[in-house]
Formats: structure tokens, C-alpha cells, sequence
């Protein structure tokens, strides 16, 4: 073998440790510089997708351009490129300012790429996510036996409720999938649900027509009454009821759906609990609001983000379960390749994934610099937040919606302003703030939900005038307003 013939490390991919030691300089100053720029800049993105997709067409990867013009170039991009969710006025869906913590915690992530699949491989990693998910399941109020994992996010952790609820339903399942049913398995969750769940049943093969909406009291909530009877229903049917799905925090409206009484329900059945708090979840940071959540002890497994109300980077899931091997029959698998699972069952025999970033230690991070304290203190404040908004739009004559117990104000312009999407295209198209358009138990409304932790009283107060000065613009053709996004269709 003529060792002459190796050619050295490619200097663009792995470049020298002082070449390296400049970019990050210059990466950690740019990325401060355009943080100030956004937070005086639009919220909602200006970037021209034409003219963005031809300036594109230029990286056609024939010869190598230097990292640090790509870099400063791609910077300078995202100052409008993006919904700018760091800004303080971006009032939006769940999508968070993220933590500092959070931050380094990709990036030391980012250094080490440790593959978390197996605690043989990553015995930190394994062990720092699972500390976290035990203190969470802990602070949720669930039996000392509880386990869990952190997921790309809530989907792939509902997608697992799903999972160990149709195992446990029916074992058989594993081998046989649906066919080992007596009857079509069924599954429930309120009509305000996150849409996310539409595709659950589909991939999990039971099909979308398992997905039973059930209707809300009038308030956004799950109507208990209407749940009870529709299980009733089914199972008289031939069908095959396998779990209730509650949600703490409705994306629409941030609402908490009875949680013991559906507890009690599930328990009636003998069907699998799963609560959604996706969002709602960081609730149990706060000792003085974590009561909202009463009956979330009872689950047999809680979704929670780390990713929406922790503030961590994305995407960030976490799903935890009162019963440990309720997972492990579902994601059972050996394979010759991999060291083998010893006792504490490793990540990928637990969960949807098998290669697996280092995801937890964002909330160890934040969890460790700010205790749940701290934690407490920042739920609290975007609640006092929305409030603000809310009284300060009632005073202008708005109609609220919701009841806003949590972060999210629903809230109908005055008579004569228009339609909803036209007073919040018009918001967009002033820069000002970011809110959205939804609907909620059938009225149009303005949808502003605190996600920011830096978010200002004054910041409030200039949203408030954003959309009293939307409503006022009289209402003339703009066809362009219908590009812009509203909630009903935009992901969160
Ligand atoms: C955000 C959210 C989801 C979807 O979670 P992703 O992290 O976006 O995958 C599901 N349910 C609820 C209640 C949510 O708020």
C-alpha cells in the first residue's frame, strides 16, 4: 500500500483548529449583531422567494466558496427570511425564544455528536436524559417506576401513546398490526386536539377514520359527557376502544380539558390515558399554577415539549409513561451490530428512533441555571403578559373569546373592523407584531399567545396598538393579504 496516495483531510470540511477558532469567533459576533437586528426589524419574514430561489441557483456546488462568506451570507438571509420567534412582539403559535442554556447545549451537543441510541455508547447522555425525564415525570405527579424519552417532538411522542396503547389494547398487535383486533380499534380526543394527531392513526395503520373527535363543551374544552357516550357507542358497534387522548393547553386557545374526569372514563373502560400537554405541560413548573393540571398524575402517559413552553431550541418532545415496559414491547428489536441492552432498556429499543441526537441536555441546561423556580417565574409571566393584553384590548372594545387562564388570548375586533385575517395580514404587513388567525368554537379571532420570555409590558402595549391600528385601516382589495399565514394552516 503507498501511503502517498491518501490525500490529507479535506481543510473545508475539517479546517485547522485556528481557522476554526476565527469562524466561531466570527459566528458567536454575527449571530449577536443579528439578534439586534431582529428585535428592531419585521417580525414576519420580507424575503422575496423569487429572487431568494435565483440567488440560491448561484451555489450550484461546482467550485468551494470560504465558509466565512457563506456563513455571514446565510445571517444575513434569516434577518428576513424567517417569522423572527426571538422577537419580543412575536405574539405566535408555540414556537419559543430560546433559552441561553438551551443554546449551548447544541452546541456542546453539536462538538461531540454523541450517538444517544445506546447508554453503552453515550453512558452520559443516556443517563443525563433519563435524570431529566424522571424529574419532569416526578414534578407531573407519576409513580416513582416512570420512564420516557425525549422525541423530535410532540407528534413522535403522541405517535408512541398511540403505539404502546394499541400493544397494550391487543399484544398481538405486534405481529399481526389492526388484523388482530376483535373489531376497528378506536381512539378519542377533543375536536380543539392539535391536527397533528390526524396522521397518528394513519401511520400507525388503524387508519384516520380510528381518530373519534369529540365535541367540546362550548368553553374549548372536551365535553366529558360526549366522551363517555361516545365510547359507550362504539364498543356496542364492535369497535375497539383503546385510549383517550386529553389536552392541557389547546393550540387554539390554551384550554386544559377535564383531566380527572376523563382519567375516570379511561378507567371505566380499561382504556389507555394519555395527556397531550405538548404545550400546556411546563405548567408544573409553577407551585402556585400546577393545580390547573390536576389529574395529569393519573395518566398512563403525557406528552410535554421542551420545545414550547420550556423555551428549549427545536425540536424537543418528551414522552413519559407510568409504566416502563409499556415502550419496550412496542420498540422491542436485536440487532447483531449493536452492543447489548443491559438491564436499564437503551433508547432504541424504547423509543421511534434509533440514531439519536443529544437532546436533554437543553432542558438540563435550563433546569440547572434556573431551577423549576426560575421555570415557574417565566409560566408566570407570560400568563400576567397575556392578561395584559387581553384587559387592554377589552378596554378598546374587543370581544375575548376564551377564557385565558393560560398564555393565549382569543380575542374578535370591534363591529365594522373587518375580517379577522384582513386585521392580522395587515398586522404582518406593519412589522409591528406577530399574531395569528383562528377559530375558535366557531367565531373568526385574533389569536396572541406570549412565547417569549423577554417579552415587555411595553411590547405588549405596542401589539395592542398594532391591532387597534389594523382595524381601523379601511378595508380596501389587497389579494396579497391572502399569501399570508393564518393559524388554521400553519404548523406550530
Ligand atoms: C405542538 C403540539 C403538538 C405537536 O408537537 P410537535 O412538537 O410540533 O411535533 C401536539 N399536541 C399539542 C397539544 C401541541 O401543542
Amino acid at each position: 500500500m503507498n501511503l502517498s496516495t491518501v490525500e490529507p483531510p479535506n481543510l473545508a470540511l475539517f479546517p485547522t483548529a485556528m481557522d476554526q477558532a476565527y469562524l466561531n469567533d466570527m459566528l458567536t459576533c454575527r449571530l449577536a449583531e443579528a439578534h439586534q437586528h431582529v428585535i428592531r426589524g419585521a417580525v414576519a419574514p420580507t424575503l422575496d422567494r423569487g429572487e431568494f430561489r435565483r440567488a440560491l441557483a448561484g451555489f450550484d456546488f461546482t467550485s468551494p466558496r470560504p465558509l466565512d462568506d457563506t456563513l455571514a451570507w446565510v445571517i444575513a438571509q434569516m434577518e428576513h427570511g424567517v417569522t423572527q420567534v426571538t422577537h419580543p412582539r412575536y405574539l405566535g403559535l408555540f414556537n419559543p425564544a430560546p433559552t441561553f442554556p438551551a443554546q449551548c447545549a447544541d452546541r456542546i451537543a453539536a462538538a461531540f455528536n454523541p450517538q444517544l441510541a445506546s447508554a453503552t455508547t453515550s453512558p452520559a447522555g443516556v443517563e443525563i436524559e433519563a435524570h431529566v425525564i424522571r424529574s419532569v415525570a416526578e414534578r407531573a405527579g407519576l409513580p416513582p417506576g416512570a420512564a420516557g424519552h425525549f422525541t423530535s417532538g410532540g407528534a413522535e411522542a403522541n405517535f408512541t401513546a398511540l403505539l404502546c396503547a394499541l400493544t397494550r389494547a391487543e399484544p398481538h398487535f405486534a405481529s399481526a398490526g389492526a388484523r388482530a383486533f376483535a373489531g376497528p380499534p378506536v381512539f378519542y380526543a377533543s375536536s380543539e386536539c392539535h391536527l397533528a394527531w390526524l396522521k397518528i392513526p394513519h401511520q400507525a395503520g388503524i387508519g384516520r377514520s380510528a381518530m373519534r373527535l369529540v365535541a367540546t363543551d362550548g368553553s374549548g374544552r372536551m365535553s366529558s359527557d360526549a366522551l363517555a357516550d361516545a365510547v359507550a357507542a362504539d364498543r356496542a358497534q364492535g369497535c375497539v376502544p383503546v385510549m383517550i387522548v386529553a389536552t392541557a393547553g389547546t393550540t387554539g386557545a390554551g384550554l386544559i380539558d377535564p383531566l380527572s374526569c376523563c382519567a375516570e372514563i379511561a378507567r371505566r373502560y380499561g382504556l389507555w390515558y394519555h395527556v397531550d400537554a405538548a404545550w400546556g405541560g411546563a405548567l408544573i413548573a409553577s407551585d402556585r399554577l400546577r393545580s390547573l393540571l390536576a389529574g395529569i398524575d393519573q395518566a398512563d402517559s403525557i406528552t410535554i415539549d421542551a420545545h414550547k413552553w420550556f423555551a428549549t431550541t427545536m425540536g424537543c418532545g418528551m414522552f413519559i409513561c407510568a409504566d416502563a415496559a409499556a415502550p419496550a414491547a412496542v420498540f422491542q428489536a436485536s440487532a447483531s451490530f449493536m452492543p447489548p441492552s443491559g438491564p436499564a432498556a437503551d433508547p432504541y429499543v424504547m423509543s421511534v428512533q434509533w440514531s439519536r441526537r443529544l437532546l436533554g441536555l437543553r432542558l438540563f441546561l435550563s433546569l440547572a441555571a434556573a431551577g423549576w423556580a426560575g421555570y415557574g417565574v417565566h409560566v408566570e409571566r407570560s400568563i400576567a403578559l397575556a392578561g395584559l393584553l387581553r384587559d387592554s384590548l377589552a378596554a378598546r372594545g374587543w370581544r375575548i373569546a376564551n377564557d385565558p387562564a393560560l398564555a393565549v388570548v382569543c380575542a374578535e375586533p370591534p363591529p365594522g373592523s373587518g375580517e379577522v385575517r384582513d386585521v392580522v395580514g395587515r398586522v404582518l404587513a406593519s412589522g409591528r407584531a406577530w399574531v395569528s388567525a383562528a377559530r375558535f368554537e366557531g367565531r373568526e379571532v385574533v389569536r396572541a399567545c406570549v412565547t417569549n420570555g423577554e417579552t415587555m409590558p411595553e411590547d405588549v402595549a405596542e401589539v395592542a396598538d398594532a391591532l387597534q391600528a389594523a382595524c381601523r385601516t379601511s378595508s380596501i382589495n389587497q389579494p396579497w393579504l391572502d399569501s399570508l399565514q393564518t393559524t388554521e394552516s400553519s404548523p406550530s
